[in-house]
C-alpha cells in the first residue's frame, strides 16, 4: 500500500470518448485502487477552439458507466488560470521564459535559409522583448543539456536538448499551452505517477524541464502506454475505426465485459488467463508489466467477451439489461404481457447473443408481424417444391395438435421428417423463416409454443400465400 500515490486521468474534451482514453483511465484507476491511493479526474479544456461541453459530458458519463470513479475532481483547467499565471510570472521573473514576436512565416523562412530542420531557432531568446498582443511566451530550454525520461514501460529514453525548441507556453492571446497547464496542475495536485498515452512521450522532456524550472522537488514517475492499433496494424482512428465508448454502449456491451477486455490491451495477468473480476484486476495489475509494443484492439474478441459476460448474468439482470434496448423499438410497449413473454424467451436468447441489441432483434418476431426479407423468400421458401410442400403439410399437422407444446411439436415434426425422408434441419428451415423472418433465432419448437397455435397457423398461411401455393 502506498496511500500517498496519486494519479490523474487528464482528457482533453475534443471529441467522442475514445477506447484508448478509457484504457488509460482504467490503468490509472487500477494503479490507484491497488495502492490505496487517489485517482483524480482533470478536464484539460484550455484549447477553446476544439473543446465542447458535450464532450465533457460524454467523458463523465462513459467513465461512470464503466465504473471508473474518481476520488477528486472533475477539475477544469479553464477554472484554474490563476495557477498558470503564477507559474508564468515566476518563470519570467527568474529569466526562464521570454517573449517572442516571430511569426510562423519568419520562423519557416529562417529555417529554409539555414537549410536545417524546421522549427524555432531561439531568435528572441536574448532580445529581452516586452509583452505585446503579438508576443508569445517561450520557455528557455537549458543549453547544452540532456534530459532522460525514466519510463516505467519503455525504460530510459534520452532527449538531447539540441532537438528541443524553446517551446511556447503562453499564446499571444494569453492562454496557457497544454504542457504548461499540465505540469502546473501535476505539481499543484501533487501527482506522483503520470500514466498516459505514448503520443505524449516526445513532450515529456519539456514537461520535466518545466517541473525543474518551477522548483518541483519530487518529480512524478512516468509510464507511457502503448498505442492501440486495428487489424491492419494502423493506429486506431475515429475516421477508420469504431472507437467511441458510447457506440459500444449503444450496441449493447456490458460495462464489466468492456473493462475486462480493455485491461488486456497491453497487459496480461500471465498464462492464458483472460477473464478477471475487477478485484482480481486490482490485485494482479502492475503498470511495469505493460508491454510497450502496440496493442491490437480486436472488436470481435471484445464481442466474444461480451457474450461470455451476458451468459453469466442471472435471468433478472439479463432481462433488466435488455429493457433499454427493447424500448428503442416501436413494437415494444412495455406492457405486463410483453414483459412476461420476454421473460419466458429470455433464457433461450441469453444463450445465443453477444450484444444486447441482438437480443432485442432476435425476439422482435414475437412482438410484431413477421417480415420476411425477399432474399429469404427466394432462397428458402421458393426453394424447389419441397418448401411449399413442407409448409402445407405441417400447417395441417400443427392444426390438429391438441396440446400445442414444444414436446408435441418436436415429436410430430420428427415423425413427419421420417415419413418424407428428410433431415429435421431441412424441414425446420422454411418453417423458421415463415414464422420468424430469419434463418437464425431461439430454438424453434419452444418459439412455436410461445407464439401459440393461432399466430403460428396464420403465419404459415401467410407464407404460403406469399409464394403462391395456397391451393389445397
Ligand atoms: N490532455 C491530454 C490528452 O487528452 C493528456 C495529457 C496527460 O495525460 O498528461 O491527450
Amino acid at each position: 500500500m502506498n496511500s500517498s500515490l496519486k494519479v490523474r486521468f487528464a482528457p482533453s474534451p475534443t471529441g467522442y470518448f475514445h477506447v484508448g482514453g478509457a484504457r488509460t483511465a482504467l490503468y490509472n484507476w487500477l494503479v490507484a485502487r491497488k495502492a490505496g491511493g487517489k485517482f483524480v479526474l482533470r478536464i484539460e479544456d484550455t484549447d477553446e477552439t476544439r473543446n465542447a461541453e458535450e464532450w465533457v459530458e460524454g467523458i463523465i458519463s462513459a467513465l461512470s458507466w464503466l465504473g471508473i470513479v474518481w476520488d477528486e475532481g472533475p477539475y477544469r483547467q479553464t477554472q484554474r488560470s490563476e495557477f498558470y499565471q503564477k507559474a508564468v510570472d515566476r518563470l519570467i521573473d527568474e529569466g526562464k521564459a521570454y517573449w517572442c514576436d516571430c511569426t510562423r512565416e519568419q520562423i519557416d523562412q529562417r529555417a529554409k535559409e539555414r537549410g536545417g530542420p524546421p522549427g524555432y531557432d531561439g531568435f528572441c531568446r536574448d532580445k529581452n522583448r516586452s509583452r505585446t498582443d503579438k508576443t508569445a511566451l517561450r520557455f528557455k530550454i537549458p543549453r547544452p543539456g540532456v534530459t532522460v525520461v525514466h519510463d516505467k514501460i519503455r525504460g530510459d529514453v534520452v532527449f538531447d536538448h539540441d532537438n528541443l525548441d524553446d517551446f511556447i507556453i503562453v499564446k499571444s492571446n494569453g492562454s496557457p499551452l497544454f504542457v504548461l497547464a499540465n505540469v502546473v496542475d501535476d505539481i499543484e495536485m501533487k501527482i506522483t505517477y503520470v500514466i498516459r498515452a505514448e503520443e505524449h512521450l516526445p513532450t515529456t522532456p519539456k514537461a520535466i524541464l518545466l517541473f525543474h524550472a518551477l522548483g518541483a522537488k519530487d518529480l512524478p514517475l512516468f509510464a507511457h502506454l502503448p498505442v492501440l492499433v486495428n487489424a491492419k496494424r494502423q493506429k486506431l482512428s475515429k475516421r477508420r475505426d469504431r472507437v467511441a465508448v458510447e457506440d459500444y454502449r449503444e450496441m449493447g456491451y456490458l460495462a464489466p465485459a468492456m473493462v475486462n477486455y480493455l485491461a488486456l490491451l497491453g497487459w496480461s495477468p500471465g498464462g492464458d488467463r483472460e477473464f478477471l473480476t475487477l478485484q482480481e484486476m486490482i490485485e494482479l495489475f502492475d503498470i511495469e508489466d505493460v508491454n510497450h509494443s502496440p496493442a491490437f484492439f480486436d472488436e470481435q474478441k471484445m464481442q466474444h467477451f461480451n457474450g461470455v459476460y451476458i451468459r453469466q448474468l442471472d435471468l433478472d439482470s439479463f432481462v433488466s439489461h435488455c429493457l433499454p434496448f427493447l424500448e428503442k423499438h416501436d413494437w415494444w410497449a412495455g406492457s405486463g404481457k410483453q414483459l412476461q413473454l420476454f421473460r419466458q424467451i429470455a433464457p433461450m436468447v441469453q444463450e445465443r447473443v453477444s450484444l444486447l441489441t441482438e437480443a432485442a432483434e432476435m425476439v422482435a418476431f414475437f412482438f410484431r408481424p413477421v417480415e420476411i426479407p425477399s432474399d429469404l423468400v427466394d432462397s428458402v421458401l421458393r426453394k424447389g417444391e419441397s418448401a411449399a410442400q413442407i409448409l402445407k403439410d405441417l400447417s395441417g399437422i400443427y392444426a390438429h395438435l391438441k396440446r400445442f407444446t414444444h414436446g408435441e411439436l418436436n415429436e410430430v415434426t420428427r415423425a413427419y421428417c421420417d415419413t418424407i425422408g428428410m433431415p429435421l434441419r431441412k424441414v425446420q428451415a422454411p418453417i423458421r423463416v415463415a414464422l420468424t423472418g430469419s434463418k437464425i433465432g431461439p430454438p424453434l419448437f419452444e418459439s412455436i409454443e410461445l407464439l401459440g397455435k393461432e399466430v403460428t397457423l396464420f403465419r404459415l398461411a401467410a407464407a404460403r400465400e406469399l409464394i403462391g401455393t395456397t391451393q389445397p
